[in-house]
């Protein structure tokens, strides 16, 4: 079973806030299909995305659920990656969901899920063919997560890489959280939002750094309070995790166009000055994916795959 399971397909979905993204992957790697379908929020409207996109994607392909090595599962919120079982996934109306079990059972092959965050690092992994490396999440929240010699790591509770709860500014504006100044208070999308409001039609997070080249001083000043916290986040991740590269993603990044350039230079300026900095060339470790790679799809897979991988000698022996 788990020679033939070696040489079937693996299926990834990543169910984010409004779309849900099946992938289907060959054994070799390769992506066989793909489809989006909208997301429904409610544990029974998840599941039932989720179930119609792979459905779509096994259907172009002539193949049934039953021809499945495994399937992975990315989704935002608590998820402890054991059980399968989703916490307060706000923004898809889950308080508690026993996804994996729920989905194993209509697939009726294994079944694993991860946070989206852990699931985009395994799909950045899988496409740089590096296994030391952070990826940073910058959207409505900001988190990261650390693959450490290909190894996610995780704390208890899954808790490493919540570093959008890191204070980065001190007597700045409340978080959700509580605290004041929090990471994600400053670079998180709706906050970015909120202060560029009174700034639109003019300056926009599509237009902000071309704005701010154009010399707007209130572009100028908001592209520096966004690169200067995404750079501090590149400098944490480097210097506690050893991450060969910090690899950008969400709709922040993919939004502000030229955002990343910035974040390199704010980081390369950080090190005139520093040796030690210096030595450490933290803007040459700052990575994007093409903006057509399906990270958290992939990732999605290679949750199952990593999963399969980890069982194999257990059902030998
Ligand atoms: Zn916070």
């Amino acid at each position: 079973m788990t020679h033939q399971g070696a040489q079937q397909p693996t299926l990834g979905i990543d169910i984010g806030g409004t779309k849900t993204h099946a992938i289907l992957l060959s054994a070799s790697g390769q992506v066989l299909a793909q489809r989006v379908r909208p997301t429904e929020v409610g544990t029974d409207g998840v599941i039932a995305a989720a179930l119609a996109a792979a459905d779509d994607c096994l259907g172009s392909t002539g193949l049934v659920r039953s021809d499945l090595a495994c399937v992975g599962v990315g989704i935002p919120g608590q998820v402890d990656h054991r059980t399968g079982e989703v916490r307060t996934a706000v923004n898809l109306g889950i308080e508690r969901l026993d996804l994996g079990a729920r989905l194993s059972s209509e697939f009726g092959v294994p079944v694993s899920v991860d946070n989206d965050v852990k699931a985009a690092a395994l799909g950045a992994a899988a496409h740089l063919g590096i296994g030391d490396l952070s990826y940073l999440n910058v959207g409505t929240g900001v988190a990261a997560a650390t693959l450490a010699e290909g190894r996610l790591v995780r704390g208890p509770g899954n808790l490493a890489g919540e570093i959008g709860h890191i204070p980065v500014a001190p007597g700045g504006v409340r978080c959700v959280c509580g605290q004041l100044g929090c990471l994600e208070a400053v670079v998180g999308g709706g906050r970015i939002a909120a202060r560029l409001a009174p700034l639109a039609p003019a300056v926009t997070l599509p237009t902000l750094v071309a704005a701010a080249a154009a010399g707007d001083p209130d572009a100028v000043a908001e592209a520096g309070v966004i690169s200067a916290g995404i750079a501090t986040a590149v400098q944490l991740l480097v210097l506690t995790q050893g991450s060969a590269l910090v690899v950008l993603g969400g709709g922040v990044i993919h939004t502000c166009v030229g955002l990343v350039d910035l974040v390199r230079r704010e980081l390369a300026a950080r090190a005139n000055g520093s040796d030690f900095l210096a030595s450490v060339d933290l803007a040459g470790r700052v990575a994007e994916l093409p903006s057509d790679y399906p990270v958290a799809a992939i990732g999605a897979a290679m949750v199952a795959r990593a999963d399969a991988e980890a069982a194999a000698p257990a059902s030998l022996g």
